[in-house]
């Protein structure tokens, strides 16, 4: 049952990366996600339904466009393969859980909001207050259905607190804790504390860690100067998503 359940989620994450290829590119530019159906930035040519299987089309064509053969960018092929593992490594984390739904979408929210705030330093509304409705409502469900409130009950209250430490750090630097990151900053704390209190510390903790390395890192080797905006919002979310599938043995590993 597990496995049936790991591949239906990797199969069902591949055609959701699809769909957030879509969200990452039009969101930003205020376009509906729905309508009209997509178009070769090229030459404008419909994109013809058996070209636009997930990952195998972009392989097929060679990362080209049949038409006018204007170069794919390989990011498309691998956030439906990302979407997919994610989906695929949440599904045998959580198999057993009413919760993995919210998980998966929450999974499907982090890749659209990190691949947006890395091409715009911005995690828009449109994406963080929906995503936080739906994610806090289907832990709300999941909470119901196995019968009991208390785990719900606690990831509300890291949600809580996890906001409240993002906002006083805003408070303190606007600079370098943007408010986007203060409202995203809820959500992964319901998520993380749905696992327990021990889990969120942990996800926040190593957001920070990864982000700190990797902007030391991209200033020591002079990509960014120290005067650069370094987005935060895909960091957040790595951390968020280690802590959550390896947070158990490094939290038994500390215990000891
Ligand atoms: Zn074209």
């Amino acid at each position: 049952m597990t496995g049936f359940v790991i591949a239906i989620s990797a199969l069902l994450g591949l055609l959701i990366g699809s769909f957030l290829n879509v969200v990452i590119w039009r969101v930003p530019r205020h376009e509906s996600v729905v309508t009209p159906p997509s178009r070769c930035p090229g030459c404008e040519q419909l994109i013809r339904p058996y070209d636009n299987i997930p990952v195998l089309s972009w392989l097929i064509l060679r990362g080209k466009c049949r038409s006018c053969k204007t170069k794919i960018s390989a990011r498309y092929p691998l956030v439906e393969a990302g979407t997919a593992i994610l989906w695929g490594l949440l599904a045998w984390r959580f198999a057993g859980s009413w919760a993995l739904p919210a998980y998966l979408v929450l999974a499907a929210g982090l890749v659209a909001l990190s691949l947006i705030d890395l091409d715009t330093f911005l995690l828009p509304n449109r994406i963080v207050y929906p995503l936080t409705v739906a994610v806090t409502l289907l832990f709300g469900v999941a909470g119901v259905l196995d019968g009991g409130l208390g785990d719900f009950r606690r990831a509300l209250l890291c949600g809580l607190v996890v906001f409240a430490v993002f906002l006083l750090l805003h408070l303190i630097s606007p600079r370098g804790m943007g408010f986007g990151d203060v409202k995203f900053s809820f959500v992964l704390g319901v998520a993380l504390g749905w696992v327990s209190p021990a889990t969120a510390f942990l996800g926040i903790f190593m957001g920070f860690l990864l982000g700190s390395v990797v902007g030391i890192g991209l200033i020591a080797t002079k990509v960014k100067t120290r005067k650069d905006y370094v987005p935060f919002g895909p960091f957040m979310a790595l951390g968020t998503v280690s802590a959550l599938l390896i947070g158990p043995p490094i939290l038994r590993l500390l215990a000891q």
